[in-house]
């Protein structure tokens, strides 16, 4: 019966990640999500002995009024953060299992005449390790998203030895079966978890949140094993997979391999840290925007992570159907990264009913830029900044951008000239064809709406 229940379960979390990879079949999929859990909960309560019940039921109601308190609290911007928090999470409870399952193993039903089985003792050094540094790594993905900590520059080497002597206890551990080497292991990958992290600087975060997603799927589904529970190490391996198979498409998207995010961005550089300099440049109010939107006959909407600060979607949505109604054609062109999470703008679009067919990925507009009349950038900056094609010396050089420069006319709404996430100035502000509306995003473009 449990063993069905498992199975149904896993099935389950099959679908939901197929239904969540398209925005049509999402609902469908979080549906099949939420059944999967269900399924889970029950086969767990089914195989549990009576006299642990109110112990289970005590810490699921503890830990679920948190989350519903966590949930209902964060703001939309604050997602990513959260979802880094609750890596460190699943990292934290790999550590602890595997700790218990050291220290009794007899409880664990893993001693055999010759002490632990060797598996399990591979089982336990890998989910300890791997759990220890999701929990450190997404602790430090949290603060840098928090934006409370920035980071700082870390020889490659200093990683590569660290990755070496982690190594080299875990083989000494699963040989030697000595619990000290065991917590060595631990605290040395705690602090390769941050030392690995905290160099990583600008564009390569949405990547590394991606990566620690997949490390946590990892520790949960080795700390499965020492469990013999099926369904974790089924769990495990989607979210593991599906979290490295994320970051390689990220990578795909911002044109960089994954071993130079993960070794080589060792580039806390300084250059995205300098602050931009004064250059004369071109500002419009609301009416100077109306009045060019009312004559351009095709617009492209850029949305970045002003549009989520300041919740312009909706405003966005009207001006687009004024627009329409104008008889211009209106498209929204996403960038892989824009936000600060996969996903981000295509959500806040869509709470907005903003019709799918409208909104369309780089690879599918880039193009149209040159002969669009207007793009209209809101709250977005570095995903349009030529730097990444032209300067080298810069920390996103490489990354695909959207190429707004092409359009007749770039209306920019941001509230200042300064800098994106990467921190880097961006020339296009500069540029005789460039239009800066600097206000909220969603108070301009309600400004625009009036005044057209
Ligand atoms: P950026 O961070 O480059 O730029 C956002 C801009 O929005 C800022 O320059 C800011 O300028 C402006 N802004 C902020 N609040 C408002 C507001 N209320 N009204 C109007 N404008 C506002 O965002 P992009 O989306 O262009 O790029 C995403 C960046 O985030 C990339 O560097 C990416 O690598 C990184 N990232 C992405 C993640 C992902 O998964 N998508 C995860 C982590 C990082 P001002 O202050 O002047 O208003």
């Amino acid at each position: 019966m449990i063993d069905i229940l498992y199975l149904i379960a896993a099935i389950c979390f099959i679908l939901a990640l197929q239904g969540l990879s398209s925005a049509e079949t999402s609902r469908a999929g979080n549906l099949f999500g939420i059944f999967g859990m269900a399924f889970a909960c029950l086969a767990v309560y089914l195989s549990i002995d009576t006299s642990d019940m109110w112990f289970v039921i005590s810490a699921i109601a503890i830990g679920g009024s948190i989350g519903v308190l966590i949930a209902k609290k964060v703001s939309m911007t604050a997602l990513p953060q959260m979802v880094a928090g609750f890596h460190s999470l699943v990292g934290l409870a790999a550590v602890l299992i595997a700790f218990a399952a050291c220290f009794a193993p007899a409880l664990f039903h893993i001693v055999g005449e010759n002490g632990i089985y060797k598996s399990s003792l591979i089982e336990m050094g890998l989910g300890a390790s791997i759990g220890a540094i999701t929990f450190t790594g997404s602790f430090i993905a949290f603060l840098k998203l928090q934006g409370t900590y920035k980071g700082h520059y870390i020889p490659l080497i200093a990683n590569a030895v660290i990755a070496v002597l982690i190594l080299g206890l875990l083989a000494s551990f699963i040989y030697t079966e000595n619990v000290q080497l065991f917590v060595v292991l631990t605290l040395l990958s705690l602090v390769f978890g941050a030392t690995l992290i905290i160099p990583i600087g600008g564009a390569d975060m949405p990547v590394v949140v991606s990566m620690l997603n997949s490390y946590s799927g990892w520790a949960a589904s080795g700390i499965g094993f020492t469990l013999q529970n099926d369904l974790l190490i089924i769990t495990g391996a989607l979210v593991g997979a599906s979290g490295a198979i994320l970051s390689y498409i990220m990578c795909k998207g911002m044109n960089r391999s994954l071993f130079d995010v993960i070794f080589t961005s060792g580039v806390y550089s300084s250059a995205s840290n300098k602050s931009a300099e004064i250059k004369p440049f071109k500002q419009g109010a609301a009416e100077d925007a109306a009045f060019i939107l009312k004559n351009a006959s095709s617009v492209i909407i850029v949305p970045g992570y002003g549009m989520a600060t300041s919740q312009a979607q909706h405003a966005l949505k009207e001006l687009g159907d004024i627009l329409k109604k104008n008889g211009t054609t209106v498209r929204y062109a996403i960038h892989p990264v824009a936000g600060r999470m996969p996903g981000h703008m295509n959500v806040l679009l869509a709470e907005a009913n903003v019709p799918y067919e409208d909104v369309f990925e780089l690879d599918e507009i880039n193009r149209d830029f040159a002969t669009c009349d207007v793009a209209y950038v809101v709250g977005a900056n570095d995903v349009t900044n030529p730097a990444a094609k032209n300067d080298p010396t810069s920390p996103i050089y490489g990354m695909p951008i959207l190429e707004v420069e092409k359009a007749k006319t770039v209306l920019f709404l941001k509230r200042s000239m300064g800098t994106g996430y990467a921190g880097v100035d961006n020339e296009l502000f500069y540029e005789q064809n460039t239009m800066m509306l600097l206000g909220d995003a969603k108070k301009m473009t309600e400004a625009i709406i009036k005044a057209m």
